[in-house]
């Protein structure tokens, strides 16, 4: 790209102003169907079709008659995402997805496969995105280094899951499981994730088990607080990755917004109100954040509570010269979580069990940012990180 130039490509206001059907209320789809003066059961079939056969659209609806199938394309968008590139990785177990959305945005979802393994059955989890982009930064991420696009809508959220489901389908099988562990931070998009998380364990909809949804957070209190008050059964994720405030300032900007002892707090609210237990996410960063007095400051932290914690080897991203922990520094951390009496599972480093490599393929994609600020934000990174890591105790 020419010196000078602005490295952010301009995005058109989205050119379709009909709303997604993924992100339309069963109620108001009947008061739709009532207004265009259809029989009422019209509403039932459009449903089944959209959420039984995941269409992606109207023409597939072939027991509707014609001038219905012209209505809702005319009133709706069937589905949100305009195109999608898919690519495997790990020999077929997992898949990603490049999602263009209707004004150019790019969003990445991931299908992971995990076959059948003694009395477990087979399970097919989604990881997808909240946001294009995102605004908390954390270093070690590359949708971080992307910054914030904007925030997806209910449909745009709840489609990506329907891409995967119409695939598999094909196959004989359907997705089990869905994580928001792709780009963005769920919790800044709270209205518009809440209804998607809604929609996809609604049994009338996507029906989803309510505890097949995990939601995962840098951290946002009051996104914290109102799943808490909701009691959904939904599981809550938190991603840690640092058990010290100096630290986790630098890993997870918003620490400095929202602090590390305040998030715990309300993450074991939710864990006492729903019963259910919270998964705290650490991506394990060699020399950074995985030594013994790290790991027994997440023993500390966590010891009593109602948690458990993923140890997740960093996937490596250009913009830092940080790698992963090494599979002994990995073990020997676990061993002192499960010493001070915290449950922990170690993560293998396929970028699939968590789709911990989400975001990147966008990144890629969108060809940003130039290498020149890649190297300007390493190098700040780095020094921030050193300046941290001093004072460290
Ligand atoms: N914004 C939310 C959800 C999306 S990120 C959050 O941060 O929780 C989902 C998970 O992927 C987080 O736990 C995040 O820390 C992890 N992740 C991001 N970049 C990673 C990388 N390079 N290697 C491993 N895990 C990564
Ligand atoms: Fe955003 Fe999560 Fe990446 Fe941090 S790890 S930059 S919160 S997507």
């Amino acid at each position: 790209m020419p010196a000078g130039q602005p490295s952010t490509p301009a995005f058109a206001a989205d050119p379709d102003a009909r709303p997604g059907l993924s992100g339309v209320h069963p109620d108001d789809l009947v008061s739709w169907v009532a207004s265009s003066e259809f029989p009422p059961y019209r509403a039932r079939q459009i449903a089944d079709f959209h959420w039984g056969r995941h269409a992606a659209t109207a023409s597939e609806m072939h027991t509707l008659p014609a001038s219905l199938r012209v209505a809702l394309e005319r009133d709706f968008r069937v589905d949100t995402l305009a195109d999608t590139t898919v690519r495997p990785a790990d020999a077929g177990l997992t898949e990603k997805a490049l999602h263009r959305l209707a004004d150019g945005r790019l969003v990445e979802s991931v299908l992971m496969r995990y076959p059948a393994r003694g009395s477990r059955r087979e399970r097919a989890t989604v990881c997808i995105s909240s946001q294009a982009g995102c605004a908390v930064g954390c270093p070690f991420c590359a949708t971080g280094e992307l910054g914030f696009g904007r925030d997806l809508s209910v449909a745009e959220i709840v489609d990506q899951v329907r891409f995967w489901a119409r695939r598999v389908t094909a196959d004989g099988r359907r997705i089990t499981n869905v994580v928001f562990m792709g780009m963005g931070e769920p919790l800044l998009n709270a209205d518009p994730v809440i209804e998607a998380a809604t929609a996809l364990t609604d049994p009338a909809r996507f029906g989803l088990g309510a505890r097949h949804v995990t939601l995962s957070t840098s951290g946002v209190i009051p996104g914290i607080e109102r799943l808490t008050a909701l009691r959904p059964a939904w599981t809550l994720a938190v991603s840690l990755h640092a058990a010290t405030p100096g630290l986790r300032d630098v890993l997870v900007p918003l620490n400095r917004r929202y602090p590390l002892a305040d998030v715990v707090r309300a993450a074991t609210d939710y864990a006492d109100v729903t019963g259910r237990r919270v998964s705290y996410e650490y991506v394990m960063i060699d020399g950074i954040n995985d030594t013994p007095a790290d790991a027994e400051a997440v023993g500390a932290l966590l010891r009593g509570r109602l948690a458990h914690v993923n140890l997740i080897p960093m996937n490596p991203v250009a913009h830092t010269a940080w790698r992963p922990s090494s599979a002994a520094r990995v073990a020997a951390f676990a061993d002192i979580l499960r010493l001070a009496g915290v449950p922990v599972t170690v993560r293998r480093n396929r970028g699939e069990e968590i789709g911990a490599a989400c975001g990147q393929l966008a990144a890629e994609q969108a060809g940003r940012p130039a290498p020149e600020a890649v190297r300007r934000r390493r190098d700040r990174v780095e020094r921030e990180g050193a300046a941290s890591f001093s004072g460290r105790p």
